[in-house]
C-alpha cells in the first residue's frame, strides 16, 4: 500500500488505526500453496489467533483456507465467518474437558496434546476421530517464549511417550486420524524443520489410519533489515519430496497440513498512530504517539522490532527518535530509531502489524481499541469500529 493511501485512511477513520492489505494476505496464501503444489492433498488452516477479524477470516475462506483455532470462541468466530466445522481444527492447551467436548460436538477436528485428556476423551468418545499433538523436542527459535518444542514445553505429548499413546488407543479403541507438531513461532533453519518432520514421520508409522499430517507453522517473515525469512519455496521443494515418499511408504492417502498465522497476515498489516508530543530530554528525543502497549504489545512483550515510517514527512531528513506510547508505564516501541524528521501531528506507520497486534490489544488505561480497515480492490472497508465509552462501560456493574 502507498503512504498516501494510508495517510488518507487515517484522516478518514482517525487514529490509531489498523489497516490490512487484502492483496498481501492473498499473495502470501498463494505463495504457500504454490510452494507445495506438487503435493496431491494440501490443507492450509490459517491460525485465527494471529488476526481474528471475521472479514479477514471470510477473505481466507474464499481463498480455500481452513482455520486453526485454540479456543471455543475462535471456533465460534470461524463458524460465524462461514467456515464449515470440518474445515476447522481445534488445538487447545490446558482448557477444560467440557470445552473440548463442546467443540467436538460441533464436528470440529480435535487435536489433543495431553495424555490424560486423550485417555478421558477416548474412553468417553471412542468414535470421534482425534489428532495427536506431538512434541518432537526440537528447538526452533532462540526466544524461550516462542520455542514450544523444547523439553520443558507445556505443549504436545512427548515423542518419548508414544508407547503410552498407543496403550491408550488400544485400551479405548479410539481412532487417531491425524498427527501434529508445532515447534514454535520462529523457524530460522529449514534443516531444523525437516529434522522435526522426520521425527513426525517416524511417529506416524505407529498409527495405521491417519488422514493427515499437520506440520504446524513457525514460518518467519522479516520485520527489520537483515532479518531471516523462511525460504518457503525451498522448504516446499524439500518437504514435498519427503512427504510424497512417505505417503507411498505409508500406503494410504494423506493430506499435508499447515497452520500458518504470521506468514499469512503479518506483512499485510499497518498500524497508524499520531504523534502527540515531541519531548527533548538531556539525552534523547522522544516521539510520543496516541497509543501504547494496549494496542501493540509485541515490542514490549517479545522485543519485536517493527519498522516505523513517518508517512507525513517521508522525504524528511532522518533523525534519531525513541518512540513511546501514552500509557502510564514504560511503553517503548522503538529505541533510538532513525526516522524522517517528526513534527507533532505526524502519522507514524508501523510495518508488519497484521499478526499478533490487534488480536493482543487490550483496554489498559481504559483506552478504546482501535478501528480496523480492510483495503481491498482499491477500496477501504471498515471491518471494526473504534470502541466508544459504552464499550468500556459494557458489562460493568456499579453497586
Ligand atoms: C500460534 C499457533 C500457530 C501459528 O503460528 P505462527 O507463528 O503465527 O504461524 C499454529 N499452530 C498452533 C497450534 C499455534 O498455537
Amino acid at each position: 500500500m502507498q503512504s498516501q493511501e494510508l495517510l488518507q485512511l487515517t484522516s478518514q477513520f482517525g487514529s490509531p488505526l489498523y489497516v490490512y492489505d487484502a492483496e498481501k494476505i492473498q499473495s502470501q496464501y498463494n505463495r504457500l500453496t504454490a510452494a507445495f503444489s506438487k503435493v496431491e492433498r494440501l490443507r492450509i488452516n490459517y491460525a485465527v489467533k494471529a488476526l481474528s477479524n471475521i472479514s479477514v477470516l471470510k477473505l481466507l475462506k474464499e481463498m480455500g483456507s481452513g482455520i486453526d483455532t485454540v479456543s471455543y470462541q475462535e471456533v465460534m468466530l470461524g463458524l460465524h465467518a462461514g467456515f464449515e466445522s470440518q474445515h476447522i481444527i481445534y488445538t487447545p492447551n490446558g482448557v477444560s474437558f467440557e470445552e473440548i467436548e463442546e467443540v467436538a460436538e460441533m464436528g470440529v477436528q480435535i487435536n489433543i496434546d495431553n495424555l490424560s485428556v486423550l485417555e478421558h476423551f477416548g474412553t468417553k468418545y471412542p468414535k470421534t476421530p482425534v489428532c495427536i499433538r506431538i512434541n518432537p523436542h526440537v528447538m526452533a527459535g532462540g526466544n524461550a517464549n516462542i520455542s514450544v518444542g523444547h523439553i520443558d514445553s507445556k505443549f504436545g505429548i512427548s515423542i518419548y511417550q508414544i508407547p503410552h499413546i498407543l496403550r491408550i488407543v488400544e485400551n479405548t479403541g479410539m481412532h487417531i486420524n491425524g498427527i501434529h507438531m508445532h515447534t514454535g513461532s520462529d523457524i530460522l533453519d529449514i534443516e531444523v524443520f525437516l529434522y522435526a518432520a522426520e521425527i513426525l514421520f517416524d511417529a506416524a508409522k505407529n498409527f495405521k489410519e491417519l488422514d493427515f499430517i499437520d506440520f504446524g507453522s513457525g514460518f518467519k517473515v522479516p520485520y527489520k533489515k537483515g532479518d531471516i525469512e523462511t525460504n518457503i519455496e525451498e522448504l516446499g521443494k524439500k518437504l514435498t519430496k519427503r512427504f510424497n515418499a512417505f505417503e507411498k511408504e505409508y500406503g494410504r492417502e494423506l493430506t499435508l497440513t499447515f497452520e500458518p498465522g504470521k506468514f499469512i497476515v503479518s506483512e499485510a498489516g499497518h498500524f497508524l498512530a499520531k504523534v502527540n508530543v515531541i519531548k527533548q530530554t538531556t539525552s534523547t528525543v522522544f516521539a510520543g504517539i496516541d497509543s501504547g502497549f494496549n494496542h501493540l504489545i509485541r515490542p514490549m512483550l517479545y522485543g519485536a522490532q517493527h519498522h516505523i515510517d513517518n508517512i507525513s514527512n517521508p522525504k524528511g531528513k532522518e533523525r534519531f527518535y525513541t518512540v513511546v506510547g501514552y500509557i502510564c508505564e514504560t511503553d517503548t516501541f522503538a529505541n533510538n530509531r532513525r526516522i524522517a524528521e517528526i513534527t507533532e501531528g505526524d502519522i507514524l506507520c508501523f510495518k508488519n502489524a497484521g499478526a499478533y497486534c490487534f488480536s493482543m490489544a487490550s483496554n489498559y488505561n481504559s483506552r478504546y481499541k482501535p478501528a480496523e480497515v480492510l483495503w481491498k480492490d482499491g477500496k477501504a472497508h471498515l471491518i471494526r469500529e473504534r470502541e466508544k465509552m459504552e464499550d468500556i462501560l459494557k458489562n460493568q456493574i456499579m453497586v
